[in-house]
Formats: C-alpha cells, structure tokens, sequence
C-alpha cells in the first residue's frame, strides 16, 4: 500500500503549503520513489474553472482536461509528474457527488450525514487512482480552525485510524513570526495552531516552521516540548531568495529525510540538487534583462497567470536573461497610450481572456507590435485577437471580430457551429452560446519549415486547451495570401492551432496554453524563442 503524507496549515494561509509538498515530493521521487500529489480544496464551487482569477488566482488545466487549482501548477513543474483530474477535489464536488448518489437512492434510506458519508467520500478520493506509488502527498487548502476545512481534517484522521500510522504521516506547516519590537521570535501562534489540530484528533509528526529568519536551537525545543514532536521533526524553512531554492532548502533542512525515517524507508538513490542549484544561480545572477510587455485583465493579481509568469521566466534561465514584466492593464489602454506603454519592451505577449473587456486595447497593441516588428506571442484569447486585427487591418474585414465579443460581428472568431456548416459562415444563436469548452490536452500537426516547426523540432504536438470560441478556418487562404499562416492545424485539418506572420522576426499565435508545460528544469521551447527573439530586437 502507498503511503500517504497530509499536509495541513495554520495559523496564515499562503505559506507556501503547495510548494512545500512539491519540493518534498522532487526530494522523494529523485531518491527513486513514485510520488503523486493531490490537493483538497474547502471551496463550494465543484471546481476552480468558473472562478475569477481575482478571487482564486489562475486555473490550471491538466493533460486529461481538468480545471484544478494553481497548486497543481507548482506540484508538476517541481516534479515534473503530470496531475489527472482526479489528484483535486473541492468540498463542493465531495457535496455534490453525495447529493446526487442520495437522490437516486443510493443510501438506501438512511439519514445522510456530514460524518460518514462526506467524510468517506472524501476518503475515497485520496485512494482513487492509486496504483503503484510510494508516496502520495495530498494538501488540505484553507487552514486549521475554518469551518469548512473541518470534514477533510476529519477524514484524514479516519482514514489514519483505518490504515494504520505506520502508513500515514501529517505535516503541518505554521509560521514563527519575528517580532521587531522585542527582537523575538514568537511561537505561540504555533502552539495554538497545533493545539487546535489535536482538538479534532490530529497530532502532527513533523511540523514545518515558515519564518522570517532561522529559529534558534530554544525556540525549536520550545516547539518540539509544546507541540510534542521531536526535536528533528520541527523544521524550519526560511524565505528562500527564489522558489527554485525550495527544493535545496528542505533537503539541508533534512525533510525528506525525517520523512523517509518515519516511514523506516531509506532512500533508494542520492537526491539529485544540481539542476535546482544551476538555475538558481542564473535566476540570482542574471542582471541583463528583457522586458516583456503583459496586456491583460488581471495582470495586477500576483497569481491571475502564475503559470504563464513562471513559463517566462523559464524562457529567461534558458536564454541567460532576466525577464523583466511590464504588466500593463487592458481596461482603461488607450490606442494613443500603446506606443509610448510599449516604448521599452522587446516583446509583447498577450495572454487567454474571456470577454470583451479591454479587448480594442489589446488589439491595438497586436496591430503595433505587427507593424513595428515587435515580438508577439498571443496565447489563446492572445491569438483570437490576432486574428481579429489581421482580419480588420490587412484584409480590411472592418466588422471582423470574434462572437464571444460582439454577437453582429463576422465571425473570424466563433463556435464551431458559427462557421462550419457546408463550407459557408453562418451566425449562430443565442442558443449555440452553451458550447462546450475544448480542455486538455489535443494534438496538433506542424507545417513543414514553418517557424513553430523549427522552434518544437517536431511535426506533430500535443498541448493543454481551454477554450470555446476557434479560429474560422474558412477564411484560411485569404490570411495566408496577405502572409499570416496558419502553421498548426488539428489532425482533422479543421482547427487551426497556430498562427504565424511571414516577413515579421517572430510573431505567433497559438490556441492552446504552452505555459502550463513549461517547467524550469526544461523550459518549454516556445518561451525559449520567445525570449530568445525579444532578446535579440533591436
Ligand atoms: N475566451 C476565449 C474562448 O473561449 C479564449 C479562452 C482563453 O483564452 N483561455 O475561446
């Protein structure tokens, strides 16, 4: 059987719970051990994809179509383990797969109950789909002492009473605040936390310590006698200077170590830091930088594109330059404002949207960085609006625009339906708006010699999607004519996948979201070029 690690949280949230397990999880699976990583949500929304970003930061999308949460995000690029729909849950998924087994009668008369029956759901969940892995580290999100995180700390302590301690271990991650005023590090906010924890029946083994500076030797003893946990089980993890030092940090802090001893395992190989260490110090030496202008809705929310920032960055480590964003809000953009916004910017990347909010600003910004050769990577929504401009400026389609925006327009952008009947364009109708989202992964076939085939190495792909609107393919030769290719297309040669313009350095759209693949041990190649043609303009 797999050994199942919980972490949970006190005291604060964003204390980096997610990036904890993930680097955890990197220390255990490069000393030989299958590792899964999954993530229980106390939201009520069954899952994050109808959530704004302002609210919940980015929606991640896995391989096999899921809209998860951003933790997951960080679990695949530190591990590099592709998450499934079934690694996250949110408590209204848990509710909802109760209710409905209720109604068909499935609980054959009996009253339905908070504890067992969404508790044993909940259990259900951490064991589906588990096969032959070592470890599975499932993070409880919200921290200890709210309402609703309450059934999933409930069922974790079952579910350690069924399977035995030998076979479970919980982590609990807190903060050790630094008190200027008196010079102190405080742990009682710890004890609280972890007294709280053993209110509902759940003593920590090893207690994860977030603070400002390093806890001396008193205070970690203060917090083993309190706590009751052993002195090595209480570790610390200070701020580190960049994430990709996480990893590093918890293993000289011997994480993994008191993990693997707790479970009388030891490691099958030595852990391999170096690729974390390289790039750590490019990200902390590289001063050239390069700026990348972001137009979009959310780019003031630190974790509206977390991905899409991260992959960027990626593209900096892979070129040896320091990725500067110039995040610039859509709403308010006027044409008059684009060129002096984009003044210092080597490349300009538009990122997924919805709605038509900020739109006519982003497309301005395209029709500059096509005209003055700028760099562009338009990134679903990004590429849509491409289109858009390309559509209104060179082809002089002057209502061209895209149905999700503007239900009169000619639809260069639109539901399949909109376009796709016998060869001719018709409008959809209201009713046609239910459309359903294209999510995961799909493959796509690349054009000889075309720039994207030069940059993937490849002729075929396969990236994430999360979209309903497509590019109308039948206007394919009259965009090819005035020089933008469509260099990537479906399988079925029905969907265009990428866009690219010829005569322009490096201007690509593309359908899907490379950024969820991209990982900072291997950046994703698009990124790379991306980076590596707005390092090279001027
Ligand atoms: N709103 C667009 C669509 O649904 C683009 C979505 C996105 O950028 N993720 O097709």
């Amino acid at each position: 059987m797999a050994r199942y690690i919980f972490v949970t949280g006190g005291v604060v949230s964003s204390l980096g719970k997610g990036l904890s397990s993930a680097s955890l999880a990197y220390l255990l699976k490069s000393q030989g051990y299958k590792v899964r990583l999954r993530k229980m949500d106390p939201y009520l929304n069954v899952d994050p994809g109808t959530m704004s970003p302002f609210q919940h930061g980015e929606v991640f999308v896995t391989d096999d179509g899921a809209e998860t949460d951003l933790d997951l995000g960080h679990y695949e690029r530190f591990t590099n383990i592709s998450s499934k729909q079934s690694d996250n849950i949110t408590t209204g998924r848990i509710y909802s797969d109760v209710i409905k087994k209720e109604r068909k009668g499935g609980y054959l008369g009996k009253t339905v109950q908070v504890i067992p029956h969404i508790t044993n759901r909940i259990k259900e969940f951490i064991k589906k789909d588990i096969t032959n892995e070592d470890f599975v580290i499932c993070e409880i999100g919200g921290t200890v002492g709210d309402i609703e995180s309450l059934p999933f700390v409930e069922a974790i302590r079952q579910f350690s009473n069924e399977h035995g301690k030998s076979k479970t271990l919980f982590i609990h991650l807190t903060f050790v605040p630094f008190l200027k005023s008196s010079d102190e590090i405080k742990t009682k906010p710890t004890q609280h936390s972890v007294k709280e924890l053993r209110s509902i029946g759940i003593q920590p083994d090893i207690i994860i310590c977030r603070s400002q500076q390093s806890i001396p030797l008193d205070q970690r003893k203060k917090i083993s006698l309190f706590c009751n946990v052993p002195i090595d089980n209480v570790i610390e993890t200070v701020d580190v200077r960049t994430i990709y030092e996480a990893p590093i940090s918890f293993f000289k802090q011997k994480l993994d170590k008191q993990v693997l001893k707790f479970f009388k395992l030891k490691p099958k190989k030595r852990p391999n830091l170096n690729p974390w260490k390289k790039i750590t110090k490019i990200v902390l030496n590289t001063k050239k930088p390069v700026n990348i202008a972001i137009i979009g809705k959310y780019v003031n929310l630190k974790d509206a594109y977390k991905s899409l920032d991260e992959a960027l960055v990626h593209g900096g480590i892979a070129n040896n330059v320091k990725v500067n964003l110039v995040r610039i809000e859509s709403d308010n953009l006027k044409n008059n404002e684009i060129k002096t916004k984009l003044k210092n910017v080597s490349g300009l990347l538009i990122p997924g949207g919805f709605g038509k909010r900020g739109t006519e600003g982003k497309i301005s910004a395209i029709r500059f960085a096509r005209e003055n050769k700028i760099p562009f990577l338009g990134i679903c929504f990004g590429m849509q609006m491409a289109i858009v401009e390309f559509a209104r400026n060179k082809l002089k389609i002057k209502k061209a625009g895209s149905t999700e925006l503007d239900r009169k327009c000619y639809p260069v952008i639109g539901l399949i339906n909109e376009w796709d009947k016998d060869g001719k364009i018709i409008k959809g109708t209201d009713k046609d708006l239910g459309g359903t989202m294209r999510l995961g992964l799909y493959e796509a076939k690349l054009r000889n010699n075309s720039a994207i085939n030069r940059i993937y190495k490849s002729s075929s792909i396969k990236e994430r999607h999360r979209h309903r609107y497509e590019v109308n393919n039948k206007l394919k030769n009259q965009f090819e004519n005035k020089g933008l290719i469509f260099s990537g297309m479906s399988p079925d040669n029905k969907l265009p996948e990428i866009i690219e313009l010829q005569n322009h350095p490096w201007f690509i759209g593309v359908q899907f979201h490379p950024e969820f693949k991209s990982r900072p041990l291997s950046p994703h190649p698009l990124f790379s070029s991306f980076i590596k043609a707005s390092k090279n303009y001027k």
